[in-house]
């Protein structure tokens, strides 16, 4: 017997070519209004669902499908008796294919000044409705989510019929399509409210993510991988970024790239961060991306090898020379002279990536939405909101007898910023707008202190008169004597410590200015 397709989509992307190949088998189609219209438009002899059903498309189309002659003749199963006796009895025909594609509610909420209205209006009702009906009875019904998806199935058809296992792989595939449809829903809605203005920040925790690609492999070559974006992702993010040139990204390269690029967005003035293992090894302001670059190699010239470098600045032909001397794996910026392309044109491995900054304004709602940080643990899920503090000036309390001079303020400022992106127990030595000496993911805070110098000499930088931030408070005054001993003259670091007298006196008996800002940067 012939079989029946049921063909309703609003993204009509191959539709045409479907519907001439499934009539070309032998197949009945049924079909809604638009996609009937195109249909016929094109010589295909089609049915109407409302001729089929005896029932008019109403309401603005929100009423279409929503029939027993639709849905009967999806659910019913054809090995179960009394499931094809109910058929006959009420004049249902078997529907085997159908192949819907829901209202683009997705792409309505994305367009700049949506309204709630305009966003209910493309909530789809009926086409999950049918999804969900063919998805469930896949013993006897292939359900069509995606244009992709229509070539394999007519492979098969071309070849005697579709196998079990394709439509069960479609079934399943129609549901992960109607989760994220409804967690997009779901997600929009929560961010609203009643009257259409945005609802406060956090509202629900609740995300929807979109496959972006799989990866070659995770953290280890054993490890299997892929990337997921928000499905609003936060203008200025690293996966709204573009690829220009260069091997695919990989993992690594997209967890170390995201440290970077968090980090360089931080400064206003030009600055270019240099990151390896998730860590920067080099982070420097100046008054142009080279002199930036230049200084932030400095930092740690051994570590920079085979690092991911950011720029908050266009990448010009002068950087673009400086930093095609060392290996990069990942260069990121916000754009991209035609003179800083010409340098990296022959460098076929180098991945390139532009991304926009952040734009300036009322975007923190935006970006806001997006600010949950996540992590397994186990069978469990962390969730809070991100590390989105920053410090002002007025904020820092002066707790030694020794005060800092305003360009040592700076310079707090600046090693501040930068202890913020770096893993705990964070220690950073800078001075004039560079980092010095940085020592990143130790177990004790002593620890952190003693690798920043000895880095810090290996790279003969002089640490006499150098700042130092310390992501948390000093335990002890065991780290600020070894930052003294360094060299260093004043601190920053956030203060609370049941020993902070102690750590204050050692600070005043050393002669170092210490401010504390009532805040700390954990990063694990
Ligand atoms: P067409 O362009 O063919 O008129 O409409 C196709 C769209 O209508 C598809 O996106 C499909 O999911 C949707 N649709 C099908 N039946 C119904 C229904 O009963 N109610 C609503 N709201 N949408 C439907």
């Amino acid at each position: 017997m012939a079989l029946t397709a049921l063909l309703s989509v609003s993204d009509k992307t191959g539709i045409l070519e479907f519907a001439q190949a499934l009539h070309r088998l032998g197949c009945k189609l049924l079909s809604t209004g638009g996609t009937a219209k195109l249909l016929m438009e094109n010589g295909l002899p089609v049915t109407e669902v409302a001729e089929h059903t005896g029932f008019p498309e109403m309401m603005d189309g929100r009423v279409k499908t929503l029939h027993p002659k639709i849905h009967g003749g999806l659910l019913a199963r054809s090995d179960v008796p009394e499931h094809v006796a109910a058929m006959n009895q009420h004049g249902i025909t078997r529907i085997d294919i159908l192949a819907v594609n829901l209202y683009p509610f997705e792409a309505t909420v994305a367009k700049a000044g949506c309204t709630l209205e305009d966003a209910i209006e493309n909530i789809d009702i009926g086409g999950p409705a049918m999804v969900r009906s063919a998805a469930k009875n896949w013993k006897d019904v292939a359900v069509l989510t995606d244009a992709a998806q229509y070539a394999g199935v007519l492979a098969e058809l071309q070849a005697g019929g579709i196998s079990a296992s394709t439509r069960f792989q479609l079934s399943v595939a129609a549901f992960n399509r109607i989760a994220q449809y409804d967690a997009a829903i779901s997600n929009y809605l929560s961010s609203v409210q009643s009257d259409g203005s945005l609802a406060p920040y956090p509202g629900q925790m609740n995300s929807c993510f979109v496959k972006v690609q799989d990866l070659r492999y995770g953290e280890n070559s054993h490890q299997s991988a892929a990337l997921y974006r928000d499905l609003f992702p936060a203008p200025g993010s690293l996966v709204t970024g573009k690829q220009l040139q260069g091997k695919e990204l990989s993992y690594n390269n997209i967890a170390d790239a995201d440290a970077a690029w968090e980090c360089v967005k931080s400064f206003t003035a030009p600055a270019c961060v240099i990151v390896k293992h998730a860590n920067p090894c080099g982070v420097a302001v100046a008054t142009s991306p080279a002199e930036a670059y230049a200084k932030a190699f400095k930092t740690d010239p051994t570590s920079a090898f085979g690092g991911i470098i950011a720029f908050n600045r266009e990448v010009d032909g002068a950087a673009a020379e400086l930093v095609s001397k060392q290996f990069v794996e990942v260069l990121m910026a916000p754009s991209f002279s035609a003179e800083a392309l010409a340098v990296f044109k022959s460098k076929v491995n180098v991945r390139l990536l532009q991304i926009d900054l952040p734009p300036g304004g009322d975007t923190a709602w935006l970006q806001g939405r997006n600010a949950g940080d996540s992590k397994r643990v186990g069978s469990g899920l962390l969730l809070q909101s991100a590390d989105n503090h920053f410090l002002k000036r007025e904020d820092l309390k002066v707790v030694t007898t020794l005060k800092p001079t305003e360009q040592q303020i700076d310079d707090l400022m600046f090693a501040w910023n930068v202890a913020q992106y770096v893993k705990s127990n964070a220690i950073v030595f800078c001075g004039g707008g560079m980092t010095l000496g940085v020592g990143a993911g130790q177990m004790s805070r002593v620890d952190s202190t003693k690798i920043a110098a000895i880095k810090a000499a290996n790279a003969g930088l002089e640490l006499k008169g150098s700042v130092v931030a310390s992501d948390a408070f000093f335990p002890f005054r065991d780290g600020l004597d070894v930052l003294a001993d360094a060299g260093a003259s004043c601190v920053i670091q956030p203060g609370g410590s049941m020993r902070d007298e102690e750590v204050i006196a050692a600070a005043n008996e050393r002669g170092v200015a210490m401010v504390f800002t009532g805040i700390r940067h954990f990063r694990h």
